[in-house]
């Protein structure tokens, strides 16, 4: 399992679920509803953008998920939880986040990739911060997703 905000799905997503998927037999990327966040993005289009930009994985699929993922894992069967790793910024959160679950979840393991190099800088939240003031983002994220997240952010391509 993959999960996260992908509020939205950036370049550093895809390359981690991409080596998840060369790893795993199976890989369901899980897009978290957390009612703590406000997202720009809703569910549904969340859920789409991944799908549009992974569909040359035969092996993924992507849904949405409203409660604890250590349950979610267990339901559907999951043995691992793929998760990226940019910095040491993101570890001590990540590592608390692997502690909880394995504690509420003995049998599933959490797996860290390390992101790319040239992807280590990527965020969500950087792309919104781009696009918002009307930034170029087609560095950051899959040229499938481009129009609409430009969109959401008010910048006709036309
Ligand atoms: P963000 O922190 O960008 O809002 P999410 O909550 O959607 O991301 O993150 C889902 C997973 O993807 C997390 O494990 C996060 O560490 C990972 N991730 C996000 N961006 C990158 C990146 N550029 N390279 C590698 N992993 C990443």
């Amino acid at each position: 399992m993959c999960p996260g905000s992908f509020d939205p799905v950036t370049n550093g997503h895809v390359d981690i679920i991409e080596r998840a998927a060369s790893l795993f037999d199976r890989v369901n990327v899980v897009v978290m509803v957390n009612a703590a966040k406000s997202p720009v993005f809703s569910t549904e289009k969340r859920v789409a953008m991944l799908r549009a930009c992974l569909s040359h994985l035969p092996n993924v699929t992507v849904e949405s998920f409203d409660g604890l993922l250590a349950v979610y894992a267990a339901q559907k069967g999951a043995t691992a939880i793929v998760k990226g790793l940019r910095a040491l910024s993101d570890f001590e959160y990540e590592f608390q986040m692997a502690l909880t679950n394995k504690r509420l979840n003995p049998r599933l393991e959490t797996v860290f990739l390390t992101a790319t190099g040239d992807k280590m800088y990527l965020s969500s939240s950087l792309v919104k911060q781009v696009a918002q003031y009307g930034g170029d983002i087609s560095a950051f994220v899959p040229e499938a997703i481009l129009p609409q997240i430009e969109a959401q952010f008010g910048k006709d391509r036309s």
